[in-house]
């Protein structure tokens, strides 16, 4: 049976671990939006190179390039017997033309599984996480801590907090996150197709309610 999944869940929530467990367990790609630009814009596509002019002028993509992009992405053989789509649609606009892509492809979205954690974990994973300046290994203040604090295990260079796990940052992009996503939710509820998969428990744990839920 081919596997549509659409992937949801807040930055933090380990939406890229799950990904990478379905990717292997149902052999279907995990379709990013930043690869899927990425790719697009090498590949030197139409939409590619219009994506790519926008970005250059530090301009947000607009929907219908990011949709058409979505559209051929989604046609390519690897997606023939699924796929795992992340990060799009991040709106109800976005979402109701996805439908429409899936209609035309003859495609029955499998799932919406939402990986859901308190925005007060989320914060706390965020803000204990240090990296190493010069390996990049991760450790957590409280969950991992390394031996000697503010000493990497691994090559005894110096650890870190990256501004981008402030607690104001993380704030910020979850309430953005939440924004967005409220109306994505009830969009995918009334479709009977929304599955919340409570992302607090163990990373096993986590992937084992994702599949049941896919009914697998
Ligand atoms: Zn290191």
């Amino acid at each position: 049976m081919n596997m549509y999944i659409l992937l949801m869940g807040p930055p933090g929530a380990g939406k890229g671990t799950q990904a990478a467990k379905l990717v292997k367990e149902y052999g279907i790609p995990h379709i990013s939006t930043g690869d899927m630009f990425r790719a697009a814009v090498k590949e030197g596509t139409e939409l590619g190179k219009k994506a790519k002019a926008c970005m250059d002028a530090g301009q947000l993509v607009p929907d219908e390039i990011t949709i058409g992009i979505v559209r051929e992405r989604l046609q390519k053989p690897d997606c023939a017997n699924g796929f795992i789509l992340d990060g799009f649609p991040r709106t109800v606009e976005q979402a109701d033309a996805l439908d429409g892509i899936l209609k035309e492809l003859s495609i029955h979205l499998t799932r919406a599984v939402d990986i859901s954690v308190p925005s007060s974990a989320l914060i706390e994973r965020a803000v204990g996480r240090r990296v190493c300046k010069k390996c990049g290994a991760a450790y957590h203040i409280r969950f991992n801590p390394s031996k000697v604090d503010g000493v990497c295990d691994e090559c005894g260079g110096e650890t870190y907090q990256r501004a981008d796990d402030s607690e104001e940052t993380m704030k910020n992009r979850l309430s953005v996150y939440d924004a967005q996503t409220k109306p994505l939710i009830s969009h995918y509820q009334k479709a009977g197709l929304y599955s919340e998969i409570d992302g607090s428990q163990e990373m096993s744990k986590v992937f084992a309610d994702i599949t049941s839920c896919l009914g697998k």
